[in-house]
C-alpha cells in the first residue's frame, strides 16, 4: 500500500468513519525516465569541457574545441589536439590540414556532416607540440564518453598520437596504418594525420588505401553510410 493510501486510511478514520468507500486503484503506469538524446549530452559535456581546468593546456586556449558532426554516424575520425585555426573558432579541423581531410571525406562519398570528427585532446598544446602524457589522461574521458555514446562502426585515427592513445600500443604508425585495429569491439583504422600529408604529399596514396578499406567496411556494414560509399565505389570502378 501507498504512503498516500495509508495516510488517506488514517484520516477517514480519525473522523470517525469506519466503513471505509470502496476505493478503485487504477493502474498506474512506472514514471518511465526518457534517456537523455546524445545531442543533449553533448552539449552539457562541451560546456564542461569549455570550464575545464584539469590541464595546464586551459591556460592558453582561446576556445576549447568539443568536436562537431553526426553523433549517430557510423564513422568516426579522431586526430590529436586543435591547432591554431581550431583554437580561434572552436571547432575541429577547419585550418590546411582540416581542409584536405574535408576533401578526403567527400571522395569517400560523404560529406563532414555524416561523419564526426574530434580529438583526444580538447584544448591547443603551446605551438603545437606534442600532447603530454597528464594532459591525454586528463582529457581522456571527454574523448572516452563521445565515442561510448557515438558507438561508431569505424574510428579512423589521424597520426600517431591518436592511434597510440585509443589502441594503447607504442608501434610505429608506420607500422600500425592500413590494417584494422580494435578498441571494445569497435574497428579502428589507424593513418597518417593529415598534416603529415600536407608535409609529405606522397604519403596520400597510403592514406587512399586506408579509406578504401573503411569504404569497403562501410560498404558491408553501414545501413546509415554504405549506400553511399559503394555508390562512390562503383563511380571510381567506372560503374557509376
Ligand atoms: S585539454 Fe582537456 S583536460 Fe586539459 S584543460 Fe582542456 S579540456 Fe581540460
Amino acid at each position: 500500500m501507498d504512503n498516500y493510501l495509508i495516510e488517506y486510511l488514517k484520516f477517514l478514520k480519525d473522523l470517525g468513519i469506519e466503513e471505509f468507500p470502496k476505493i478503485r486503484l487504477k493502474k498506474t503506469k512506472p514514471i518511465e525516465k526518457k534517456p537523455e538524446k546524445v545531442e543533449d549530452v553533448f552539449k552539457k559535456m562541451a560546456l564542461n569541457v569549455a570550464k575545464c581546468r584539469a590541464c595546464q593546456l586551459h591556460e592558453k586556449r582561446l576556445n576549447s574545441v568539443f568536436g562537431e558532426g553526426n553523433p549517430h554516424t557510423d564513422l568516426m575520425f579522431i586526430g590529436e589536439a586543435p591547432g591554431g585555426d581550431e583554437d580561434k573558432q572552436g571547432r575541429p579541423f577547419v585550418g590546411r590540414a582540416g581542409q584536405l581531410l574535408t576533401k578526403i571525406i567527400n571522395a569517400m562519398g560523404l560529406e563532414r556532416s555524416d561523419v564526426y570528427i574530434a580529438n583526444v585532446i580538447k584544448c591547443r598544446p603551446p605551438f603545437n607540440r606534442d600532447p603530454q602524457p597528464e594532459e591525454i589522461s586528463a582529457c581522456w574521458h571527454f574523448i572516452e564518453k563521445q565515442i561510448e555514446l557515438i558507438k561508431p562502426k569505424v574510428i579512423c585515427t589521424l597520426g600517431r598520437i591518436s592511434t597510440k592513445t585509443i589502441l594503447m600500443t607504442t608501434d610505429a604508425i608506420s607500422r600500425l596504418r592500413g590494417k584494422f585495429g580494435n578498441y571494445k569491439g569497435i574497428k579502428v583504422m589507424p593513418t597518417y594525420h593529415p598534416s603529415y600529408l600536407l608535409r609529405n604529399p606522397s604519403a596520400k596514396k597510403q592514406v587512399w588505401e586506408d579509406m578504401q578499406k573503411i569504404m569497403k567496411f562501410l560498404a558491408e556494414n553501414s545501413e546509415t553510410l554504405g549506400e553511399k560509399v559503394k555508390k562512390k565505389m562503383e563511380e571510381y570502378n567506372g560503374k557509376g
